[in-house]
């Protein structure tokens, strides 16, 4: 196996993306293998089930298997840093992803979304807005499907949502409209700085027609000289052609230019970050010729996922709230500004978990603005306690479960118990969802 052939693909990093990957690349003929330096990688199973003829190597990567390849398909899981490959791709081993492979066959326009947050509500949202419109629309990458299982000879509209991960193996995308929401510190266990987490953002805007750009966030702008059309949008000043927010008298009113669109109060999701959503996903929707009034509509109906600032339950007055999707301090730094505008009371903070290498000091303001308290478990439980030393009063527990009961014991009427992590789950539970399920059920048995 070591002879290279023309169209030899190995496959780096087994998982839900890996075996998208082998699927596709079997179904164009490619010889296909599979690395994956785990003993024992998800997808294992699965691959064998449905590729019993594809070799598949665990453990530690071998340069010169690497080397035998045309081609390394690398999964959003391992980094392209990793010196094996850097090996192999000086060799003359071209290393891609899926991202690029499907931008390659796509055979409708492509709208594609990143930033550190609001990925998936902007992805979902633009999804229903043109599904409103009555187009044939498919949705995934990062979120639900992996891209290249996403490919239907019927579809009209790919709406994507990508990783920093998945953008670093990516060359080309050539998209209709593509974004970067917003950016703030994450990962900081995989980039060098944040210009490094940045550059890989920007590769979405490779070959891209639009750029939406957020006002709000200046790092949201294409760093790169080419000229693109851009569209903008930001919560902030209304401008001509951009998406924003205008007031008149009392009401707050979305707009194009200076045109009132809908009435804030009239939009599904709450908090103005999703406003800031709401306006990025009506931005890159006008760009791929969504009509308006199934976007406002689609703005009317969508209600938001699970697990991101989700109401769970009402107990004793106090509001109990699932953020389990908050693994970053952007996104927990935005929940408690959001949650904290809006209680009555006070709120009592969960979070903790793997931190990813942050820096946990930016919680410390809306802590003390809002905070009763802050509960914290999880592997970096230490790292956020002496960064929020010196705020509110800061417990530590074992448990998510025990989070809970505590919080019960402490929460007074109006105030809000929100379990916004700020950090991954990895360390304690599968996923995000299955954290987030975890505190619905310990709410649950309040
Ligand atoms: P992502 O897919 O980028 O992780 P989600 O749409 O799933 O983003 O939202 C995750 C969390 O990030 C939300 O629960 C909220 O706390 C926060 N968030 C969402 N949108 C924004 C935004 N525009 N700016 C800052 N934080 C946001």
């Amino acid at each position: 196996s070591l002879i290279a052939t023309d169209n030899k693909s190995i496959v780096v990093g087994l998982g839900i993306t890996g075996l998208s990957c082998v699927r596709y690349l079997k179904s164009k003929g490619h010889s296909v293998e599979v690395v994956d330096s785990r003993a024992n990688p998800p997808g294992l199973d699965c691959c064998r089930a449905e590729f019993p003829d594809v070799a598949v190597h665990c453990g530690a990567f071998d340069v010169e298997l690497l080397s035998s390849a045309n081609q390394l398909v690398v999964s959003p899981g391992v980094a392209i840093s990793e010196p094996a490959i850097k090996e192999a791709q000086g060799r003359g081993v071209r290393v891609t992803g899926d991202v690029d492979l499907f931008s390659d066959v796509a055979n409708a326009p492509i709208v594609a979304i990143t930033g550190s947050n609001g990925k998936s509500t902007v992805t979902t949202l633009v999804a229903e807005m043109a599904k409103q419109a009555g187009v044939n629309v498919a949705v995934g990458g990062n979120l639900g499907t992996p891209v290249l299982d996403l490919l239907d000879e019927e579809a009209e509209l790919y709406v994507v949502e990508l990783s920093s991960f998945q953008l670093e193996t990516t060359q080309q995308l050539n998209a209709l409209a593509a974004t970067i929401l917003n950016i703030s510190e994450d990962h900081m266990d995989r980039y060098s700085s944040k210009l490094a987490y940045l550059q890989a953002k920007q590769r979405v805007f490779q070959g891209c027609r639009y750029v939406i750009v957020n006002d709000d966030d200046l790092l949201s702008e294409p760093l790169m000289a080419e000229s693109m059309k851009s569209i903008r949008f930001g919560v902030a000043k209304p401008d001509i052609q951009k998406f924003s927010t205008l007031k008149e008298g009392d009401e707050t009113f979305i707009c194009h230019g200076f045109e009132p669109l809908i009435n804030i109060n009239d939009v599904a999701i709450k908090g103005t970050h999703n406003i800031s959503n709401a306006l990025a996903a009506l931005s890159l929707g006008y760009a791929a010729g969504i009509s308006m009034d199934a976007m406002l509509d689609a703005l009317k109906q969508y209600s938001g996922l699970a697990h991101r600032c989700q109401w769970v339950r009402c107990v004793d007055g106090v509001d109990y709230i699932n953020d389990s999707k908050g693994t970053n301090v952007g996104a927990t730094l935005t929940a408690l500004n959001s949650l904290g505008q809006s209680s009555i009371g006070k709120l009592l903070l969960i979070a903790g978990g793997e931190g990813k290498g942050a820096d946990f000091s930016a919680l410390r303001e809306p802590v003390q603005a809002y905070g009763r308290q802050v509960i914290l478990f999880g592997r970096d439980a230490n790292k956020l306690a002496s960064d929020l030393e010196g705020t509110v009063t800061v417990d530590k527990v074992a448990s998510l479960d025990e989070a809970v009961k505590v919080a019960k014991k402490n929460a007074q009427p109006g105030d809000t118990v929100l379990m916004s992590p700020a950090c991954a789950s990895f360390d304690m539970f599968r996923n995000f969802e299955e954290r987030g399920d975890v505190f619905i059920k310990a709410v649950e048995q309040l």
